[in-house]
């Protein structure tokens, strides 16, 4: 299987994407954003740094990133292709990543794009909770019977008190969906540039995101 890139909205479903991924190809899905969560704890000062970036939501910096990018594609898990969920951020990330693919002799694989229209992306915010005890996440505008709470407010897996967190609000979310138009289109002209670039509409559910997914998947010629 190719390597996948994932860019998407704000609540397209990308996380739940990947992991539907994974587990049907048995890939690795290599979230820079994990990679980042587990080099802050070993006490360096790169984890210092990546503590306090991360804390303030900015972006890493570039060297650290590369360098964890890196180690972890030359795994040996890595060498028939993996998903990447988070990176690249921006052209100086895409174009490094270029460069280690051509040392490397590694393909770039596709870059799939999953798209969802601002209203849906807030109602889907708008609608979120979360089980304060075991983390769970729930959608009560969601069409998926697991993401709904049985009891209202109430978690399914362990029976504590719901919470909305303070920061899924409407106007939160128009900042972040304005920030990935701005940021991520100039990724995704990069992209159209090599030809591997595909749209996916993730507005109608996990479900028919997948398919599409799974459609564009089969029609490639690997
Ligand atoms: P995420 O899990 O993708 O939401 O990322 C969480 C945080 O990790 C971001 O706010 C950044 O601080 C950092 N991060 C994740 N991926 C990258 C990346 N490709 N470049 C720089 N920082 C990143």
């Amino acid at each position: 299987m190719k390597s996948i890139i994932l860019i998407a909205a704000p609540q397209a479903g990308k996380g739940t994407e990947a992991a539907i991924l994974k587990k049907q190809f048995n890939m690795p899905h290599i979230s820079t954003g994990d990679l980042l969560r587990d080099a802050r704890n070993d006490g360096s000062e790169r984890a210092k740094i990546i503590a306090k970036h991360q804390d303030e939501g900015s972006l890493v910096p570039f060297e650290i990133v590369m360098e964890l990018l890196k180690e972890r594609i030359m795994a040996p898990d890595c060498e028939n292709g993996y998903i990447l969920d988070g990176f690249p951020r921006d052209i100086k990330q895409a174009e490094a990543y270029q460069e280690i693919l051509n040392e490397t002799g590694k393909e770039l694989g596709i870059v799939i794009v999953i798209n969802i229209d601002k209203e849906v992306g807030i109602s889907r915010v708008v609608g979120r909770l979360s089980c304060p005890e075991c983390k769970a996440i729930y959608n009560i505008n969601s069409d998926i019977e697991e993401l709904l709470p049985k009891v209202e407010g109430i978690c399914n897996k362990c029976g504590a008190t719901l919470v909305k967190r303070n920061d899924d609000t409407e106007e939160t979310y128009i900042d972040r969906y304005n920030t990935y138009l701005e940021k991520t289109a100039p990724l995704i002209d990069y992209y159209e540039k090599y030809g591997v670039v595909k749209y996916v509409d993730g507005n109608k559910g996990i479900e028919h995101t997948h398919n599409q997914i799974m459609k564009i998947l089969g029609e490639l010629d690997d």
